[in-house]
């Protein structure tokens, strides 16, 4: 039997209390939920009551209050980096998470190459989205798990880092982040603003630019939900003094072409070469933009645009990119030989009924396809798969004919690869008119601040 709370340690506060009162609807104090936090990272706290806080905060919903306490204790539950001694300003992103959504990978090293250090705290895949983390250990040897002094070393040789949450920094979130995976309280605005707020806020940085995604693949799915969270996360990031941005950009189908994880290292290698699909450069040039404009290189966004552009063009952002991995212990030479990247056994394509033009591919199954196939996990203590996902040859807008590939699974597992198979035609639509385009951009919040 465990030993009963120590009330005289938590304040009086009780952890069965403060559930109760969030089940029913009360706006809990900030030493309520100081408490929940620091016993939870502390493991005083056992699993199954933060699961039912977090519960009963995802169906209740939390007040400005609520979630500026709960960023502002996640945020201290470990140390917050002073990177001062860095004269280039301190530049980072953050996305909303998406299907494919690879753009850290390729902005961090662009960015670093254009004269700005971007340490970078990431997460691992989540829900139906994908994780940098996960992405960045398919590469041989990566390690994520710096301790902070080689994390200044990687980022003083070559202006990036990316790391996980550690012991040391953001120790609350790297703990809650999984339980919320496994419980199913990941789509909620207040718990997301206070995950992705309390890590960036903890990176010592001048600026941050989020990545708000809308659309069938995003936890936020209609624009509404989107801009609210956009306005919560870019209010916590003014309010802590930091030049903050949000962009509301487009999950309504998959970012790029190729989704699980090496298989995305390999495209964002193909970007950083100059190459690779439309809508994931697009995308990446824009919020490289921001990050060169917040961090004082550009007076426009065009020019930030074109400065990302010069550092992918003169090769320095992929070159960049080799040395970060070289410093992460990663295999560097997966760049020029991406077959050195995990391969999966077996491939099979998924072939279109009929003929017609693509409308929609719903993301959400996209996702949980490649999560089935083992990209992601089902429950916080599996492994994932590195080699295993899908390569897409059709996008929204796209003429098929039947009988051609709509995609091509790559997986280890025959059993999962049927699952996953039903999931991608469910997912996929054709019909005989081409949808309405989308903008890949729909809006940006808090730009009046970053002038
Ligand atoms: N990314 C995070 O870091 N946290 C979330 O809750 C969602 C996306």
């Amino acid at each position: 039997m465990s030993a009963p709370e120590d009330l005289t340690a938590t304040g009086g506060v009780r952890t069965i209390d403060v559930i109760r009162r969030k089940r029913d609807g009360h706006e809990l104090s900030t030493a309520e939920i100081v408490h929940l936090v620091q016993g939870y990272t502390r493991g005083q706290i056992p699993d199954y009551q933060i699961s039912a806080w977090l519960m009963a905060a995802f169906v209740r919903g939390l007040t400005r209050a609520e979630t500026a306490a709960l960023t502002d204790s996640m945020l201290h539950s470990g140390k917050i980096l002073d990177l001062s001694e860095f004269a280039a300003r301190k530049v980072d992103k953050h996305s909303t998470g998406g299907v494919g959504d690879k753009t850290s990978l390729i902005l961090a090293p662009v960015v670093a190459a254009g004269g700005l250090i971007v340490p970078m705290i990431s997460g691992r895949a989540l829900g139906h989205t994908g994780g940098t983390l996960d992405k960045l250990e398919s590469i041989p040897g990566f390690r994520v798990d710096l301790s902070l002094k080689r994390f200044r070393e990687v980022l003083d040789a070559c202006g990036c880092s990316m790391i996980g949450q550690t012991e040391e920094i953001a120790p609350a979130d790297r703990k809650l982040y999984s339980l919320r995976d496994a419980t199913g309280t990941v789509e909620s605005p207040y718990l997301i603003c206070a995950s992705i707020m309390s890590k960036k806020l903890a990176e010592g940085i001048d600026a941050l630019v989020l990545d708000v995604k809308t659309g069938s693949g995003s936890f936020m799915k209609t624009e509404k939900d989107a801009k609210f969270l956009a306005e919560l996360m870019v209010e916590t990031g003014q309010r802590m003094g930091k030049k903050t941005v949000a962009l509301i950009t487009d999950m309504d189908q998959p970012l790029g072409l190729r989704i699980g994880n090496a298989l995305e290292v390999q495209e964002c290698v193909e970007v950083l070469r100059g190459q690779g699909p439309q809508d994931l450069r697009d995308l990446s040039l824009e919020l490289a933009a921001w990050m060169f404009h917040l961090g004082g290189c550009s007076t426009t966004i065009p020019q930030g645009r074109d400065l990302a552009d010069q550092m992918i063009r003169s090769g320095r952002a992929l070159a960049t990119f080799c040395e970060m991995i070289t410093l992460q212990r990663g295999d560097p030479t997966v760049i020029e030989d991406p077959s050195r990247l995990p391969r999966a056994k077996y491939q099979s394509d998924l072939l279109s009924a009929k003929s017609g033009y693509v409308s929609a591919i719903r993301s959400e199954e996209v996702g949980t396809a490649a999560v089935v196939l083992g990209a992601g996990r089902e429950k916080k203590e599996d492994c994932v798969d590195p080699a295993v996902g899908m390569v897409l040859h059709k996008k929204v807008g796209d003429r098929v004919s039947a009988g051609e590939p709509l995609c091509t699974l790559h997986y280890n597992s025959t059993s999962r690869a049927g699952h996953a198979r039903k999931l991608l035609e469910q997912s996929y639509q054709v019909m005989d008119e081409p949808p309405a385009p989308r903008p890949l951009i729909h809006s940006v919040t808090g730009k009046r601040d970053a002038r």
